[in-house]
């Protein structure tokens, strides 16, 4: 079997079988995060994501904009499930003739945000590659009332996300964007989402994780769905990389989500169609996967 065949999903499938999870573990792999034990109110959110030279980026890219990258799609994921992060180590593989300065820099980029979340670097590793690789595992909390996973929505629930979308990566957006905290923190404080993830993959796929995990389907307002400039409503469904958030609400709380937007108006909130009974509508999709 070749991972062609089974795309990235089916691998981490098959790679789930080989994952021991003790009692403990409050949810394992299928999330944005981990959700794990840590105090009679709060929860331990636990995440990693790796980039690479080549896939992700290129060495002609800003090096701070990379390390930005590297850690900001860490919080995009604690932020998806209602948590602020805390704790970060970065691991780097590094090639032999690699200047010190493009490391520095990445770092810098890393630091800058860091500082922004308030989030400490408290380790790493450091090896040698053929080409530059960047890992960060981020630890967060998050109140057990305000913890979101994906598979709460419900039908009849209004679909929303925070923001325009498509073209991403022919931008300079997937390296400079802002993590969605606050505007997470603000959902889950005063309207609590019945599901939640952050758009990495293209918001057709992973609503359709959305749809899954909660045995629904969804009928779209495509032409409501926000999009950037010059992007298409097929990038809009289908560019990865916007780490913007999706979200569903009941209908009561949708409406008291749009009143509230419509007199605060320091968030908005885009609603793009609603969650169905019927698990036979998913959404199309050409979203991004590895393999
Ligand atoms: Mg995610």
């Amino acid at each position: 079997m070749k991972l062609s065949q089974i795309g990235e999903f089916g691998l981490i499938d098959t790679l789930k079988k080989y994952a021991p999870v003790s009692k403990a573990v409050i949810k394992g792999i299928g999330d944005d995060t981990a959700v794990l034990p840590y105090s009679k109110s709060e929860y331990l959110l636990l995440t990693t994501d790796m980039l690479a030279e080549g896939t992700h980026f290129t060495r002609r890219m800003p090096p701070e904009s990379i390390g930005h990258k590297a850690l900001a799609c860490n919080i995009s994921d604690i932020a998806a499930m209602g948590g602020w992060p805390t704790f970060a180590v970065v691991s780097i593989g590094i090639p032999k003739k690699l200047s010190v300065k493009f490391i520095k820099d990445v770092y810098k980029g890393i630091e800058r945000t860091a500082r922004q979340f308030n989030i400490s670097i408290v380790g790493g590793d450091t090896i040698k590659t053929d080409k530059v690789v960047i890992n960060i595992a981020l630890l967060g909390l998050v109140e057990k009332k305000c913890l979101v996973t994906r598979d709460g929505a419900k039908a009849g629930d209004w679909i929303f996300v925070t923001g325009p979308l498509g073209g991403s990566f022919k931008s300079d957006r997937h390296l400079n964007f802002t993590p969605r905290l606050p505007q997470a923190r603000f959902l889950v404080e005063k309207f609590k989402p019945g599901a939640m993830m952050d758009i990495s993959d293209g918001l057709a796929g992973d609503l359709n994780h959305i749809l899954k995990a909660g045995r629904v389907g969804a009928r779209l307002d495509y032409a409501s769905i926000p999009r950037h400039k010059g992007a298409g409503l097929s990038q809009a469904l289908n560019d990865g990389e916007d780490f913007e958030l999706l979200f569903t609400l009941s209908p009561v709380k949708a409406r008291s989500l749009m009143d509230w937007q419509a007199r605060a108006k320091s968030f908005y909130f885009y609603p793009i169609g609603t969650i169905t009974a019927d698990v036979k509508e998913t959404i199309k999709s050409k979203s991004f996967t590895h393999f």
